[in-house]
């Protein structure tokens, strides 16, 4: 397994490939060649019922074990996959390994298995035939389809999710659940609530980050809160790095809630190890 990179390479190299074009291709291919030569990695954040912490479902979180630069975080190599048209691809290889994980994981562990698994889709991926995708790996890897849930990204503006809202509706038909993420972040996700049906969303973690201390922030997350109650949606809190915000959380009626003070991103083993532990 690739080592840690010591932050200098990984920052200059990047950074020229966030800046200059001419060095953009370089990195991109590689981001193909990251899934040809199984250099992509899942871990797995723990998000929890707030009352009583019981483990509800994991974020499947992608990074990429470069070997030159070692592992890269999402936010080093998203943007230029998804300048280039790779998401698609990344986004099919971390859906079928997410859920023939969470397979892998009930066979060994049984009950004490995450009851779903939540797996981000980005916005290009929402203008391909994603539906025959996720329905198909379902079939492949054999889990239930309401053991997964979509996080659909607030950067999906209304037409293009409109196009993808009878394949939406179908996989949600098919019993897979539908959450929307990083919930007043963007302008768009606001609009998604009146005409597509979802089960959940998350309030986005700069709202959680500011609630103690700016009232504003505050305001929002119990907004947001009471919005999703209206609807019917189950709300998660994401970001909660604190005890003193997760209190906080509880108090505006959050249901779930995900974060650093609940469980850091983990490999699959070290997840398996946790919720074996008493
Ligand atoms: P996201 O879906 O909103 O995921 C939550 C991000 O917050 C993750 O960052 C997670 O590691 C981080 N996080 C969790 N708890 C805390 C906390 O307490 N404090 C702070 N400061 N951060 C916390 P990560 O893994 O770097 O991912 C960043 C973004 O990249 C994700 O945001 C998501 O939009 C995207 N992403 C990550 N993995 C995938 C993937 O497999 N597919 C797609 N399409 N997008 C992905
Ligand atoms: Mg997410
Ligand atoms: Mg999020
Ligand atoms: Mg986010």
């Amino acid at each position: 397994r690739a080592k840690q990179a010591g932050g200098d390479d990984v920052v200059t190299v990047l950074g020229v490939d966030a800046g200059l074009p001419g060095d953009v291709e370089q990195v991109d291919r590689s981001v193909r060649q990251a899934i040809a030569g199984d250099e992509l990695r899942l871990v797995y954040q723990p998000i929890v019922r707030i009352q009583d912490r019981s483990v509800v479902s994991v974020e499947a979180l992608v990074r990429w074990e470069h070997p030159r630069l070692g592992r890269l975080s999402p936010d080093r190599f998203l943007p230029g996959a998804e300048r280039t048209g790779q998401m698609p691809a990344l986004d099919r290889w971390v859906l079928r390994t997410a859920c023939a994980d969470l397979v892998t994981l009930t066979q060994r562990l049984g009950d004490a298995a995450p009851p779903s698994v939540n797996v981000n889709v980005s916005t290009r991926t929402l203008t391909t035939p994603f539906d025959e995708t996720v329905l198909d790996v379902l079939a492949e890897t054999g889990l239930p389809p309401d053991r997964l849930r979509l996080e659909l990204p607030e950067t999906a503006d209304l037409t293009l999710l409109a196009g993808a809202h009878a394949r939406l509706e179908r996989l949600r038909e098919a019993g897979v659940h539908l959450t929307l993420d990083d919930m007043g972040a963007g302008s768009t996700t606001l609009r998604h609530l009146s005409t597509l049906t979802v089960h959940g969303m998350k309030i986005d973690q700069v709202f959680v980050a500011g609630m103690l201390d700016n009232p504003r922030d505050h305001t929002v997350v119990k907004l947001l809160t009471d919005l999703g109650h209206g609807l019917q949606l189950r709300v998660t809190a994401e970001g909660v790095e604190t005890a003193a915000q997760l209190e906080a959380l509880a108090a505006l009626g959050v249901e779930h809630a995900q974060g650093w003070h609940i469980g850091r991103p983990a490999p699959l083993e070290d997840l398996a190890a946790t919720l074996t532990s008493p």
